[in-house]
């Protein structure tokens, strides 16, 4: 049997980063940027109030309280300013240039507000409430390194130094197929014999999840010719595909049927708890990567975990790796088949116990549902105390 990690080495010698695109702002949340992003100005570009308030000379502040005429009124976005003249106070508002000849901002709070003239009765020290040109970014500064991945406040920098488009790695696309004669889409009835399709709605999720695209292709039953005719429709817009179920021992496994052929998939037997048949390959000129995972719901998302997020991490120009574990005391035995890699189920508290579910059975997607945690249970150990130390991946 293929270990764990040999199978992941595997799959991250294959998968290559997605060449970057120049985006538009609008379509870079969740891509990972190619460029050194810079600012060709400073930010902020001029000096400004911090505050809505009197634009003042500090020195007209010695006797307090002082009465002050306003000349002048600026907001955010004025053009035209008047300086401020020894004995003089310009209304200020957030955002709005300093005058010439200011080098205070007293706060409206500290006046009486006056239009005409002004009481200012606390004294502000120079400099208060004015913030400088340049103080959040000088020009040409780098304000995002080429490989961040773009979250909301790393979208609105780009936008706050002027950019329109950037260069960027994509998000994944990535096509979900399911395979069984048994599926049923959920919202219908259930025949005898038939369960409805929980697998493609988990697996799109999670491509979304680890910041991918997911498209759900349906489920194409045990037919292995319905299968590449499928595969045919969707690889031309896929980065990345991944199927369930159809890659065991048995009859009817339309995903090995369909694939091995083509000598480009490869199926194996990985040695880990749940999900030890696993199927990985490349198809058509571009080499699409296919992630062909066994058809139980806790087997095809603990693989999902292992092998399919770190190959989307690398896709997306990130490291991707084996997922990070914590150490945890488990509040109950764990048992686990030897020379097989376990990930249990379990419930992470703050304590920092972790309480295996119960019903570790790879069918049992509710006992999954309840989790917060895969436990990891080493391929050398076979049994596990209550009270013994434990690493746990965090879901
Ligand atoms: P297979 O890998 O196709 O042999 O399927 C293994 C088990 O997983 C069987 O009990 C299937 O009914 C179940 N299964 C396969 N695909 C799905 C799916 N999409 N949703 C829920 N259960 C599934
Ligand atoms: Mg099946």
């Amino acid at each position: 049997m293929k270990s764990v990690d040999a199978h992941l080495a595997e799959i991250l010698a294959t998968v290559r980063p997605l060449a970057p695109l120049e985006l538009e702002l609008e379509q870079t949340l969740g891509t990972t940027l190619a460029e050194d992003v810079s600012s060709p100005v400073p930010l902020p570009p001029f000096d400004n109030s911090a505050m809505d308030g009197y634009a003042v000379r500090v020195e007209d502040l010695s006797e307090i309280p002082v009465t002050l005429p306003v000349i002048d009124d600026v907001a955010a976005g004025s053009l035209e300013l008047r300086a401020v003249g020894p004995g003089h106070a310009v209304r200020i508002m957030t955002g709005a240039p300093l005058p010439a000849g200011a080098d205070v901002v007293v706060p409206v709070e500290w006046t009486d507000g006056g239009t005409v003239s002004v009481r200012i009765d606390r004294r502000a020290e120079a400099g208060n409430a004015i913030r400088r040109a340049g103080e959040d970014v000088q020009t040409g500064e780098i304000v995002l390194k080429a490989g961040t991945v773009i979250g909301p406040a790393q979208l609105g920098i780009i936008a706050g130094v002027g950019r329109r488009r950037v260069w960027a790695r994509p998000r994944p696309r990535v096509v979900v197929i399911s395979t069984g004669a048994e599926l049923v889409e959920p919202g219908g009835p259930l025949q005898p014999g038939q369960i409805w399709d929980s697998n493609s709605y988990t697996l799109t999720a999670a491509v979304r999840e680890v910041g991918a695209e997911g498209f759900r292709a349906g489920s194409v039953g045990d037919d292995p010719g319905m299968l590449l005719d499928r595969l045919d429709t969707h690889l031309m817009r896929a980065d990345a595909i991944i199927t369930s179920g159809g890659v065991s021992m048995g009859a009817y496994e339309p995903v090995k049927e369909a694939l091995s052929p083509l000598g480009t998939v490869r199926f194996e037997k990985v040695a880990m708890q749940p999900g030890m048949p696993q199927g990985f390959g490349v198809l058509g000129d571009d080499q699409v990567p296919i992630f062909a995972l066994p058809g139980n719901p806790v087997s095809s998302f603990v693989s999902f975990m292992l092998f399919v997020r770190p190959a989307l991490d690398r896709m997306r120009g990130l490291p991707g790796g084996m997922p990070e574990t914590v150490t945890a005391r488990t509040t109950g035995p764990l048992r686990s088949p030897s020379g097989r890699r376990s990930y249990l189920r379990g419930v992470l508290a703050a304590d920092g116990t972790v309480s295996p579910a119960h019903g570790q059975g790879s069918h049992q997607l509710a006992a999954l549902a309840s989790a917060n945690a895969l436990i990891v249970v080493p391929e050398d150990v076979t049994e596990v105390e209550a009270g013994a130390s434990v690493e746990v991946v965090r879901l």
